[in-house]
């Protein structure tokens, strides 16, 4: 038998499939539907016309490497070795596999927050480890620390958090901090910390990333990337950040998984990070989209959830059907024009409050030709 029996294809190509299927307005898998920045691929370009088209460095090319950590220092004060703390990864959901591979045993239990990134499960139950699961108090996704405590027994090794998460749009708070931070200390967890979404962060709140906080980090996995915050998802470019005894670790695991990484993207990309507005100014660029979404739904039934952050919005639509919400994204697609995810294929057991998750990192024109379908329901 295989290791993953009950595992099904992922939502994201179900639905982009069906949306492709339809010619409908795919908001769900999230991606932008804009291009890149043609410096970032005139960089690339250079880099393959110089000749650098062999095997980077198995961690990732120091150039990058340095930018990272510079990037690092200016936004989170905390001083990370790009030689030992850094490496570059064929995108954020491989980073999330690798740490989890790295350290997860047979037997070992990892907190998980539902509604979770589809992955996060099958990479703890392909490496034999067992997920517990914990919601997020719905409908403002914040969790509860006393039922975190509660779920921790001798076999917990390690909690993944993900801020901004996906789907809700949640982040975590200060105070979620100073909890995690005791649990960390009084049971000497592991944390893999998600912030693939990390400039993506709303209304001038503060991104409360583990590498601020070096009494965390010093036990963490905070995984990152590029495709999410430079609009090229399909480049697959992503990195992990972790102090060295756990970065000695994970390169031991991740030497054999693809050894390293596409070559004249990492040239790309550390050119790119030379200039810090290409990332400082994604926080208002987004905002501009989610509150634009936001205006152009007025006119419609649905009701939006708080997003303070990543590029999804989270829609109730008790006003216009009693639906489940797998059978209410797919008929939207179908009869309307508009593909969503529905959000109980975050949940483990399915868990359904009748809300879908749109992602908003489009061009003003798809937001407006998909709100004005979504009007008509
Ligand atoms: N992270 C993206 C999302 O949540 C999709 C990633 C994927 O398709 N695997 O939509």
């Amino acid at each position: 038998m295989s290791k993953l029996p009950n595992v099904g294809t992922t939502i994201f190509s179900v639905m982009s499939a069906l949306a492709a299927e339809h010619k409908a307005i795919n908001l769900s898998q999230g991606f932008p539907d804009f291009d890149c920045s043609d410096e970032l691929k005139a960089f690339v370009n250079e880099a393959m016309l110089q000749g650098h088209n062999q095997y980077a460095p198995m961690p990732g090319l120091l150039q990058l490497r340095s930018a990272i950590a510079e990037k690092v220092e200016q936004l989170y004060q905390q001083q990370v070795d790009p030689e030992t703390e850094i490496t570059i990864t064929p995108g954020g959901t491989y980073a999330i596999f690798t740490a989890i591979a790295t350290y997860i045993r047979p037997g070992d239990e990892v907190i998980i927050f539902e509604p979770a990134y589809d992955s996060y499960i099958p990479n703890v139950l392909v490496n034999g480890g067992k997920p517990v699961l914990i919601p997020l108090s719905f409908p403002d996704y914040r969790i509860n620390w006393e039922e975190v405590r509660s779920k921790i027994t001798p076999n917990t090794r390690m909690i993944m958090v993900n801020t901004p998460h996906n789907p809700t749009g949640s982040i975590l708070q200060e105070n979620d901090i100073a909890e995690l931070e005791k649990l960390v200390a009084e049971f000497d967890l592991l944390v893999l910390s998600d912030e693939v979404y990390e400039h993506l962060v709303y209304d001038g709140a503060l991104h409360h990333s583990i590498l601020r906080y070096p009494n965390i980090f010093r036990n963490s996995f905070v995984t990152f990337s590029f495709g999410k915050v430079f609009h090229n998802t399909g480049w697959k470019m992503g990195y992990c950040i972790a102090p060295k005894h756990l970065m000695q670790e994970y390169r031991k695991v991740h030497q054999y998984l693809c050894f390293s990484v596409n070559t004249p993207m990492q040239y790309g990309l550390a050119k790119f990070l030379e200039t810090p507005s290409h990332y400082l100014e994604l926080p208002s660029f987004y905002q501009q989209k989610r509150d634009y979404f936001l205006e152009l739904m007025r006119d419609t039934r649905f009701t939006p959830l708080a997003s303070k952050g990543s590029y999804f919005q989270l829609m109730k639509y008790d006003r216009i059907s009693d639906e489940g919400d797998k059978e209410f994204a797919t008929r939207i697609t179908r009869e309307f024009g508009v593909a969503a995810i529905p959000v109980s294929a975050f949940y483990e057991n399915g868990k359904d409050d009748h809300v879908v998750r749109f992602c908003f990192a489009k061009k003003q024109e798809t937001l407006e030709a998909a709100a004005a379908r979504l009007a008509k329901i």
